[in-house]
């Protein structure tokens, strides 16, 4: 685990490697992976290596790493996909948030419908 990881944190343990997961793509900062419950045929999650509460956090303490995320992003939307996506970022409870390690969702490979209330 690196040292960063928080204990007890579900994406820490990912990354680390202790809980499996669908790695689709790695760079040396970042990781994305398969969600466990697509919403999309093509439904991953873009999550830096190091613990970062919500994109709140992740910009202020460190946005060339946000920059990261969206980059890694793009890149599994063009080789999984054809490159049309939607980015999605949870940040709170309220919006949805389930895991309090930063991560952005790609969901792509259908028509996308616009209901998120
Ligand atoms: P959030 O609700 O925090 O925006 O998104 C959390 C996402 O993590 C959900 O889409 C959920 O399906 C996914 N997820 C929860 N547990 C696991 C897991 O153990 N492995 C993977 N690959 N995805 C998970």
């Amino acid at each position: 685990m690196n040292v960063t990881a928080e204990a007890d944190c579900l994406f820490c343990r990912i990354v680390a490697g202790e809980l499996p997961a669908d790695v689709v793509e790695t760079t040396e900062r970042v990781v994305a992976f398969r969600d466990i419950d697509p919403q999309a045929p093509v439904h991953v999650l873009v999550v830096p290596k190091e613990h970062h509460g919500d994109v709140s956090v992740l910009a202020a303490a460190d946005p060339t790493l946000l920059a990261e995320v969206v980059e890694v992003a793009d890149t599994v939307a063009h080789d999984l996909a054809d490159g049309q996506y939607r980015f999605i970022f949870n940040s709170g409870p309220r919006a949805g948030q389930s895991v309090f390690h930063v991560h952005g969702h790609v969901v792509a490979g259908t028509q996308l419908g616009w209901s998120p209330a």
